[in-house]
Parts: structure tokens; C-alpha cells; sequence
């Protein structure tokens, strides 16, 4: 072990939300509202973030504080007093729950054909726990994965965390995983996520994996984590960290890529000197960390928390990969950028990295079509126009084709765009949202 130190994962959820908000001046009413929010939304942290991460000094604008304590602008105004009036006068669990419930259902939270096109049909069977959207990667939702060391108040991914199971996109069928991807030869990576798949002890998280390494046509398997930022110990002294970057060697050993990709929100989570141990032990695994995040207001909107975390997470030996936008799901509302002012703080903070961490791309939003990316506003035959491209799509014919919106300084999704130069479609096969 690399460490002395072995600290304990202790949770903190909704029950705890008052006490832990102890430590910031608010009125009751103040209380009250959040405490309204994180019936509706998910809520928990953990003492880690809390006492490493947050800076209470700087509550209640500290990025960490924002990126995982509700806020009362999360929620419509009308849905925050309901929900308040509900818990003020003790309401049955049972009335909460239907009111919860009723907001939820406002607030898409499926995007982008989640529960419908990207669902795989093998031999009859909906195989609910996988989303194969792109030919060559299908993402695999292990179910002990669905949740995370802490939860993000922007998560996209929040109906996952909400208790409600229709609601939930989870598999435990390795079996029937194992036979779709040996019937779909053109699946070439895999994406393990979820929630968080290292929430999973290595002894669960191999029964996934493993069988994967039987399959040669799986090139290279991806993991999808917030660990490194929320809970760092994972990889450094917690029980099974060994066995776990054993494991990691292991997929390496196979020949195949294996690349963890790392959710990074702001700096800050890259402070404590147990992250950088544990971005060391990762890369020595043979392992290569992709770092991404959502760019989100109140949270990392400036160029200056963008240029240093690409900076710095290179220096750490890790890639820059995407800088997404905030999904037309949840609380978007409260946290979306407009993509001009988005692609504006990508590009001020993209001109100060040195060249080695401009393999990021974006803003890129992860839409119905695919992964759109905004390369910037442009002047065309006298239009003032996005100029945009897909990454990713469901028709792979679409990828790199540049294409032209309109310009509109409020659009914040890719469903906001209308085609420039008065077009009715952007692209033969890609029509506007
Ligand atoms: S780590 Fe990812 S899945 Fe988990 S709460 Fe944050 S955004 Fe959502």
C-alpha cells in the first residue's frame, strides 16, 4: 500500500443535508428550499468531498459546494414552494413521492432517445441495460454501478439515482452481453458506466469485464468514472485498489486499449495530493486517463477554470478529451451556457494550452443525431451562422461533414438550431431538431 492513511468511505444523503448546511449561513426558509430540491433531485456526497474538496470559506460560490449541494434555482420557483409547503407540514411520504414524481416527468428525463433508439434487440430481447448508438460502441450499464461516490447537482444521468425503476437503465445479464456484442462483430470498444462503475468493489466489476477479454472483436473497453475527483482512495488504499489496477493490467496485458475516462469538473478536485497518487498508480497500470466534463454555469463557465484543468491534467499525464454541454435534461435550465458563450470560453481557454492538451474537442452536445460539435460563429455570404460537425453519429456517412445553423446567442441545445441561409434541413439526413 502506498499509504498509511486509510481513510473510510462514509456517505452523506438527504438526512444529512441539514446538518452539513449547519456550516452556512442560511434562513430557514433557505434550508427549507433545498432541502425541497433534493426531494425531486438526487442528492449525496461524501466526507471526502466535503472536508478535501469544499472550500467553506468560499460557500456558498466554492465550485465543489455547487457542483453537489442543491440549489433552490434548480427547480422552477412554483415546484420549489410545492415541494417546501409538502415538507413543511410533514406531508405523508407517499404524497412527496407522487409530487416528486410529477416533476420529474417535466423534466425529460430521458434525452436524446435513451430509452428508445439506443436500445439493442437481440434474438427478442430488449437488453435494456445496453445503449448501442454508434455501430462500433455499445455502453454497458452494469447494475451494482448506478450510483457514485457523490452526485452531481447537473448530472444528465439523474433519473438513475431517484429510485424510481422504470425510470433506471441497468443490466446484470453478462450472458446476453456477451452474446450481442459476438453477434455484433462491428462493436469494436465498450463504454462501462453508469453511474459510477467503480462504485462496484474489483471483485464485481471483473465479472463485467472479464468476458469481454474473450471477445476479440472488443478492441478496447472504456470506464466511466468520477472516482478520481470524488474519491480518490478508490485507487489508492481502499481494500481492493490493488486487485483493481491488477485488474486494470490485466485488459492491457490482452493487447486491447484501456482507457479510463474521467469525469473532471473544475480544478479544485485536483488539489489534494491523493489525486495525483492516484492518477500515477493508474497510468502505471498501462491504463490511459481521458479527462471530460460539462461546462456549467456557476460551477467552471470561465476560461480560466478550463485552461488550468486541461494544463494540469496533462501534466498529470492524462489527455483531454471533451468539454461537453450541459444536456436539455434536469436542472439544464439553471446550469446550460448558450452554446455561443460556450464555444467562446472553449476557444479563450483552448488558445492558452500548450498543444499537447488541444486533443480536446468541443462544445460538444451529445444530441439525437450524435455527438455535434460547435467549431465556432462565422460570418457565410453575409449569415451570421454556427458552424458545426458531427464527431459521432448514428449515420456514420454524417461524421465531419461541416454544417451551418443560424445564429442565436440564446440557444443552449442542439433542438434550439434552425439551418442557416434559410434551409429546411442542415445536411441530406440530418434534419433540425
Ligand atoms: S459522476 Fe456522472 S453519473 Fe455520477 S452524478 Fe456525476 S454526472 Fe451523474
Amino acid at each position: 500500500m502506498s499509504s498509511a492513511h486509510h481513510p473510510r468511505f462514509r456517505a452523506f444523503t438527504p438526512r444529512d443535508l441539514d446538518g452539513l448546511l449547519r456550516r452556512v449561513p442560511l434562513t430557514d426558509d433557505q434550508r427549507l428550499a433545498l432541502r425541497a430540491v433534493s426531494s425531486v433531485l438526487p442528492f449525496r456526497t461524501n466526507a471526502y468531498v466535503v472536508d478535501e474538496l469544499i472550500d467553506w470559506s468560499a460557500v456558498p460560490e466554492d465550485p465543489v459546494f455547487r457542483l453537489t449541494f442543491p440549489q433552490a434555482g434548480m427547480l422552477p420557483p412554483p415546484d420549489v414552494r410545492r415541494m417546501a409547503d409538502l415538507l413543511a407540514g410533514d406531508a405523508p411520504r407517499a404524497e412527496i413521492q407522487r409530487a416528486a414524481h410529477e416533476i420529474r416527468m417535466r423534466l425529460n428525463p430521458h434525452p436524446s432517445g435513451q430509452l428508445d433508439a439506443n436500445v439493442p434487440v437481440h434474438e427478442g430481447q430488449r437488453l435494456t441495460g445496453l445503449q448501442h448508438k454508434y455501430p462500433e460502441t455499445v455502453l454497458v450499464f452494469p447494475r451494482q454501478g448506478q450510483t457514485c461516490h457523490a452526485y452531481c447537482t447537473y448530472c444528465f444521468r439523474w433519473p438513475q439515482f431517484v429510485g424510481e425503476a422504470d425510470l433506471r437503465i441497468a443490466t446484470d445479464d453478462i450472458a446476453a452481453t456477451g452474446s450481442y456484442l459476438r453477434a455484433h462483430p462491428e462493436v469494436a470498444s465498450i463504454l462501462v458506466t453508469g453511474g459510477d462503475p467503480l462504485v462496484m468493489s474489483t471483485e464485481v466489476l471483473r465479472r463485467y469485464v472479464e468476458p469481454l477479454l474473450r471477445i476479440d472483436t472488443v478492441r478496447s473497453i472504456r470506464i466511466g468514472t468520477k472516482s478520481l475527483a470524488f474519491w480518490p482512495y478508490r485507487f489508492t488504499t481502499d481494500r481492493d485498489a490493488d486487485d483493481l489496477l491488477r485488474l486494470f493490467e490485466e485488459v492491457v496485458a490482452s493487447g486491447r486499449h484501456l482507457a479510463l475516462m474521467a469525469h473532471f469538473t473544475h480544478p479544485q478536485e485536483l488539489r489534494p495530493p491523493v489525486v495525483r497518487e492516484a492518477m500515477r498508480r493508474v497510468r502505471d497500470s498501462g491504463a490511459v486517463i481521458r479527462c471530460q466534463g460539462p461546462l456549467v454555469a456557476g460551477i467552471n463557465d470561465s476560461a480560466d477554470a478550463w485552461a488550468e484543468l486541461w494544463e494540469e491534467t496533462t501534466t498529470l499525464g492524462a489527455v483531454p478529451y471533451y468539454q461537453f454541454v450541459e444536456r436539455d435534461t434536469g436542472p439544464q435550465g439553471y446550469f446550460g451556457v448558450p452554446l455561443a458563450r460556450g464555444h467562446a470560453i472553449f476557444r479563450d481557454a483552448y488558445a492558452r494550452v500548450s498543444g499537447l492538451a488541444r486533443t480536446v474537442r468541443g462544445p460538444v452536445m451529445s444530441a439525437m443525431p450524435g455527438k455535434v460539435c460547435v467549431d465556432g460563429v462565422a460570418e457565410v455570404a453575409g449569415e451570421k451562422v454556427f458552424a458545426l460537425h458531427l464527431i459521432q453519429a448514428r449515420d456514420p456517412d454524417l461524421v465531419g461533414r461541416p454544417f451551418f445553423a443560424a445564429y442565436d446567442e440564446g440557444a443552449t441545445w442542439f433542438t434550439d438550431l434552425k439551418p442557416a441561409f434559410g434551409a429546411s434541413r442542415f445536411l441530406p439526413g440530418l434534419e433540425a431538431g
